[in-house]
């Protein structure tokens, strides 16, 4: 300002000067008039170029001169640069806040007040078979006709989920989506979806599970109960209650072998899975199955006219990589499947053969009664039976094969079985190679 008003004096200083030399001291006043003049019509013009810089709205355009003016422009363009820089900043925050909803495996969607999409995110889209650019203000009461979301969206609750039937659910392939609304703003609405198919399959699964087991336990228990009313309440001779005391000692012998197969499946599914550091020799794996199986065939066939024609081929000089109980466990749950599901006569074959690329494949071949294919791929479920009363009579829980499926998941194999009902049925444990080794005389069998 000062140097403002110094130039000021120093052109009236001037003018009068000039004036001064030109014609005396009466000159001089109109010269110093004349200057001032001129000073204010060159400031104004200054200051116009300016206004109508600002007048179009673009700071770049302002005049670069000198003076107040000028500092005045600088000045604007500097707040300009400011204001466009934090623009930017809080757009490119904006941009990443939007990126990280995008990329959100939840649904997120925003609802104006009357419940027109303003913008959803692509798992949203998806969850509800939404276009975004073609369903951009639609009504999503128009677009989501589950009747259990109508009934939320009428009354919604922010504490609690809505269980909603996702896009492209169908019988074979369920899609379950929980969903919940948030208030927010004037009227608008906040909308999460999740997909919780996998954690209500897990649910029923448990619900499923525990029914189940209280089933196949509540059953032997209802067979005992029974029989001790009866040995409590009847006289008895020697030889009834010797019967009687044989089959509560069967029921009880049923009920413990299914608590030890349930023990055996919640301790594999609770441990983590075998590494490769413990190794066993195929020749002791087999012995064990051997020995298992010959007691079992043994006391099935007792009483019966013909045994059954068991054949264990020599196992190669190999030695397994795993978990040795989890190992037993699978090999001899197929071995006495075929044992107890061919009849007393039949065969049971089992062998082990080095595939290509060095897999090693254990197989039990047998002449029993074989699965209908529409069983097959059901025989891994846990209680699932087919011929429910060989089962039950041969000492069966339903979760042998459930146990072979874990551990040969565990190990990194595949189980292959083949069936033809009426003729027999081969069931294959495929380890891989990386799991295969020579058999070293550390773990030969003893
Ligand atoms: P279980 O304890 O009832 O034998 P598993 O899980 O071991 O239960 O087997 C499931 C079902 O698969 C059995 O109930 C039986 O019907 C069928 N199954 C298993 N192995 C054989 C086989 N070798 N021959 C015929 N059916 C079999």
């Amino acid at each position: 300002m000062w140097l403002r008003f110094t130039s000021f004096l120093i052109v009236l200083v001037v003018g009068a000067a000039i004036g001064w030399w030109l014609r005396g001291w009466p000159v001089a006043c109109a010269g110093m008039l004349l200057a001032g003049l001129a000073w204010c019509v060159v400031d104004v013009v200054r200051a116009l170029r300016v206004l109508r810089s600002l007048r179009d709205g673009d700071t770049q355009t302002l005049p670069r001169m000198g003076g107040l003016w000028g500092e005045f422009a600088d000045r604007l363009r500097r707040l300009q640069r400011i204001g466009e820089r934090r623009q930017q900043d809080s757009e490119r925050r904006l941009q990443e806040f939007l990126d990280a909803i995008q990329a959100s495996s939840n649904g997120v969607m925003l609802l104006d007040a009357e419940g027109r999409i303003n913008w959803c995110n692509p798992t949203a889209a998806a969850h509800f078979g939404i276009d975004t650019e073609r369903d951009h203000e639609q009504l999503i009461g128009n677009l989501v006709r589950d009747p259990a979301f109508t009934s939320y969206y009428a009354n919604p609750d922010p504490t609690r989920n809505a269980i909603v039937t996702g896009r492209g659910d169908s019988a074979g392939r369920p899609v379950r989506l929980a969903v919940r609304l948030h208030f927010y703003g004037e009227g608008r609405r906040l909308m999460l979806s999740n997909d919780v198919t996998a954690l209500e399959q897990a649910e029923a699964m448990r619900r499923d599970f525990v029914a189940n087991v209280s089933h196949e336990i509540r059953t032997p228990l209802t067979v005992l109960t029974g029989f001790v009313e009866t040995l409590q309440s009847l006289p008895l001779d020697e030889t009834e209650r010797a019967r009687y005391l044989e089959l509560m000692a069967q029921q009880a012998s049923r009920m413990q072998t299914l608590v030890s197969d349930l023990l055996t499946l919640s301790r594999i599914e609770g441990s983590p899975p075998p590494g490769r550091s413990e190794w066993t020799a195929l020749g002791q794996l087999s012995a064990e199955c051997e020995d298992e199986v010959q007691a079992l065939s043994a006391l099935l066939t007792a009483g019966q006219s013909a045994p059954h024609a068991l054949e264990f081929a020599p196992p190669p000089a190999l030695a397994l990589a795993g978990s040795r109980t989890e190992l037993m466990s699978a090999l001899s749950n197929l071995v006495s499947n075929a044992v107890r599901y061919t009849p007393g006569g039949g065969s049971v074959k089992v062998t082990w053969q080095t595939l290509q690329a060095g897999q090693l494949e254990f197989a039990v071949e047998d002449t029993g009664p074989g699965v209908a294919p529409e069983h097959l791929p059901r025989l891994t479920e846990r209680f699932y039976r087919v011929d429910r009363s060989r089962s039950r009579e041969t000492g069966g829980t339903g979760l042998g094969l459930a146990i072979v499926k874990h551990v040969v998941q565990r190990h990194g194999a595949e189980l292959r079985i083949q069936s033809v009902l009426g003729k027999g049925s081969r069931f294959a444990i495929v380890f891989p190679a990386s799991r295969v080794r020579a058999s070293t005389p550390l773990s030969a069998p003893v």
